[in-house]
């Protein structure tokens, strides 16, 4: 059998490169880790200065004519183009190169100073519920938003709003979104009224047991280990708010938070960010550091294994099953609950102000009203000083509650403040996208809740790398998703498991 060529120099050259690109941008992931776990509150500003100037490394790096001279060779070579997996990539590597060089540095700049300040003034405005104090600088970021949005060139659908959605979604647009979402809501709306007004009443009362910080910390790195999450090439820390970030290859560090009376929450924020990190975990950068090829393919797919290991496993009759002698042995004696309540107590429905404590079926409803008012604020048909009264009738529409306050409403996210436009949708396409591959998963696997209730959750996982993790960036989100499931993305999925799994405990 003959040896396969050696790939050209031009894309060794350029794979070099990106290479060294992605060591230094990792080093900028040390430095946000350290910042938001352990490093000392007054190094704050010297740490700004070190991530500004390392930033500015890596975009002039990443920029640069080399990186463009070397990849218009790489697209000129026929021998690189027959195959598809370096097709993909360099597909990628120029759309990455593309959207890159079309932002001035000027404005660039002016987006990180202006982003930096803005979430100082939230931070202020909203612990002192004053909407009026972050107004100009909501105003500023969507300024800039619309302004960074027009760099990128009018989009096919000639909504600026979809050139900022690029970003997190590459290849989805507002309309296609508001297509899904639009007959969903009122199909949730129906589904949670059903519940409130249910005769069964579910708290999670038998998870609240006092366990300590310790033991809950104990039992998480169990659940991690079972689940496959390999503590050697990650850690586990505690933040006040959880993340999943990557540090380098086989180094993914996850957060969580223990605060709660209930272990319940501590648990689902670790299996959340387990679901990224084992997707990071998955993906191939052995071989592909620094290329898309090693890369997730979106923030919706990155959601979609998240939510997963949170609400499809770890919500699941079987998963409690195993987990909850799991629990007993690490708890102790005030740990009295059998599987069914803890099953019953890790489904506890209700409506809320807060996005972030939101259930598996008010979820989504947060993100469709924020999806709707930022997409407006792109589009110019809401202004930022109206965005309070909009906000709170918005919300009693969607959800039936009435909003407080700015602090507990319009104000409670830090995204916007740190002009992350676009980023909100995701999350609802990370729902649907998870339960559309979870469908297709137990059709492939039928013995899964058998194998959850064991603690085994080998297979799964093994699919979700052969389906998922492995492609890294060589399929869009669409694509891959019509590959796994053999479908588009449909709702469907996702209302036949909230309407199965809660009709049955609601009994509605
Ligand atoms: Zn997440």
């Amino acid at each position: 059998m003959a040896a396969k060529p050696a790939a050209p120099q031009h894309y060794t050259d350029l794979c070099k490169l990106l290479f060294a690109n992605s060591t230094l941008s990792t080093i900028d992931s040390v430095l946000n880790w350290d910042q938001e776990t352990y490093m000392p509150p007054a190094a704050g500003e010297f740490r700004a200065e070190q991530q500004s100037a390392l930033s500015s490394i890596v975009h002039e790096r990443r920029t640069s004519s080399r990186v463009g001279e070397l990849l218009a060779q790489c697209e000129a070579d026929a021998t690189l183009t027959t195959d598809a997996r370096t097709a993909a990539n360099l597909r990628e590597i120029r759309r990455d190169y593309d959207r890159m060089t079309k932002l001035p540095t000027g404005l660039v700049a002016e987006i990180s100073l202006v982003q930096s300040q803005s979430q100082e003034a939230w931070k202020k405005a909203r612990a002192a519920n004053n909407f009026k104090a972050f107004q100009p600088w909501l105003e500023k970021i969507v300024v800039l938003m619309r302004r960074k949005a027009e760099c990128y060139g009018t989009p096919a659908s000639g909504e600026l709003y979809d050139n900022l959605l690029d970003q997190y979604e590459p290849d989805m647009t507002a309309r296609e979104i508001e297509a899904i979402f639009e007959p969903l809501r009122p199909r949730l709306s129906e589904l949670v009224t059903k519940i409130t007004k249910s005769k069964v009443k579910i708290s999670d009362d038998a998870a609240c047991i006092g366990a300590t910080v310790a033991q809950q910390d104990a039992f998480a790195r169990h659940v991690l280990k079972a689940i496959g999450f390999d503590l050697n090439a990650g850690r586990l820390d505690t933040t006040t708010h959880p993340f999943c970030s990557t540090l380098g290859s086989h180094d993914i560090r996850l957060t969580t938070r223990y605060g709660s009376p209930s272990f319940l929450e501590a648990l689902s924020s670790t299996m959340h960010e387990a679901g990224h990190g084992l997707y990071e975990q998955g993906l191939p950068t052995d071989q592909f550091m620094g290329q898309p090829l090693a890369d997730a393919v979106s923030l919706g797919i990155h959601e979609s294994q998240s939510r997963m290991w949170e609400n499809f496993v770890g919500r699941s009759r079987a998963f409690w099953a195993w987990a909850t002698p799991v629990a007993k042995k690490h708890f102790g004696k005030p740990m009295k609950a059998t599987p069914e309540q803890l099953f019953r107590a890790a489904n506890t429905v209700q409506r809320s102000l807060i996005r972030v404590e939101a259930d598996e079926a008010t979820y989504n409803l947060h993100v469709m009203l924020r999806f709707k008012i930022e997409r407006a604020l792109i589009g110019g048909q809401l202004s930022t000083k109206d965005l309070p009264g909009v906000w709170n009738s918005t919300f009693k529409d969607y959800l039936g509650v009435k909003v407080p306050s700015d602090a507990k409403g319009c104000m409670q996210d830090v995204h916007w403040s740190f002009g992350l436009v676009g980023y909100f949708p995701t999350y609802t396409l990370g729902n649907l996208y998870a339960a559309q591959l979870w469908e297709k998963i137990n059709d492939d696997i039928p013995t899964l809740n058998k194998q959850m209730s064991k603690g085994k959750f080998d297979e799964l996982l093994k699919w979700l790398r052969t389906n998922i993790h492995q492609h890294g960036r060589r399929y869009t989100a669409t694509e891959l998703c019509k590959r796994a499931t053999g479908k588009p993305l449909s709702p469907e999925p996702l209302m036949r498991h909230l309407q199965g799994k809660l009709g049955e405990l609601y009994k509605i």
